[in-house]
């Protein structure tokens, strides 16, 4: 039995303040949830205080990228010992606004990856297509190849750590959320091919998210389907009461 998991994308919003004020209110709510697992992602700069606030909760902390190097000249990079030093147990890798507008290739996100492992951090890897390439009938193309590069070498034991978060761009930030069967299609897929990468131990056991317009109308459905695992949200996590609700699946 796969545990479920809720993850929020904060991105690039809201200054420190704000980030303390959206953690001491999730912290107050989620006091006793146990289930599903939680992480919140915030901005890097407001880390440390987000973890102050949420000192003593279950809610866990993410970064949203992470360089593979370990130290040196890389102007304006955080590594993997810097976000463990603040607190964080997860990152999020590969998300398509990094791929799409910052480069980052398939490369770059096997690095990160396999950094994060190392680490000891859990990675939340993205994958997904865009508009044209879901028109184009190339949807499971494209998702195959940012999974057979992104996770290129990763050894069983390795899959079994992360997290893969299947986020279709055209419903990111958009409020068209994929079909709740349009999700689980893709996530079957992933699914299979994890497990030709690895074991059936594994392929069952690997947590797979939906991104993309999750809202607290939707996320019962889109939970209700065998291997949708989670979400990963943007938008509805910045606000207390929306993500609450999400994490319970009730609108
Ligand atoms: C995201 O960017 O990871 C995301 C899912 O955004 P939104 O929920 O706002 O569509």
């Amino acid at each position: 039995m796969r545990a479920p998991l809720i993850a929020g994308n904060w991105k690039m919003n809201g200054l420190v303040r704000d980030a303390q004020a959206l953690a001491q209110g999730l912290r107050a709510r989620l006091e006793k949830d146990s289930a599903p697992e939680i992480v919140v992602c915030p901005p890097f700069l407001a880390l440390a205080a987000v973890r102050e606030a949420l000192a003593g909760s279950p809610v866990k902390l993410g970064a949203q990228d992470v360089h593979w190097e370990a130290k040196g000249a890389y102007t304006g990079e955080i590594s993997t010992a810097m976000l463990q030093d603040v607190g964080c147990t997860h990152v999020i890798l590969g998300h398509s606004e990094r791929r799409h507008i910052m480069g980052e290739t398939h490369e770059h996100v096997n690095r990160k990856t396999r950094a994060a492992l190392a680490a000891g951090l859990t990675p939340i890897v993205c994958v997904g297509e865009l508009l044209e390439e879901r028109n184009m009938g190339d949807t499971n193309g494209v998702i195959e190849r940012q999974i057979v590069k992104g996770l290129e070498g990763l050894s069983a034991a390795d899959l079994s750590r992360i997290v893969i978060a299947y986020e279709p761009v055209w419903a990111i930030g958009t409020g068209k959320v994929a079909a709740p069967r349009q999700a689980e299609e893709v996530n079957r897929f992933i699914r299979k091919l994890v497990l030709q990468r690895s074991d059936s131990r594994t392929a069952e056991g690997i947590r797979i998210l939906y991104g993309g317009a999750v809202k607290p109308d939707n996320i019962k459905d889109l939970m209700a389907e065998e291997d949708i695992d989670g979400a990963l949200v943007g938008g509805a996590s910045l606000e207390v009461e929306s993500f609450v609700k999400i994490v319970r699946y009730t609108s």
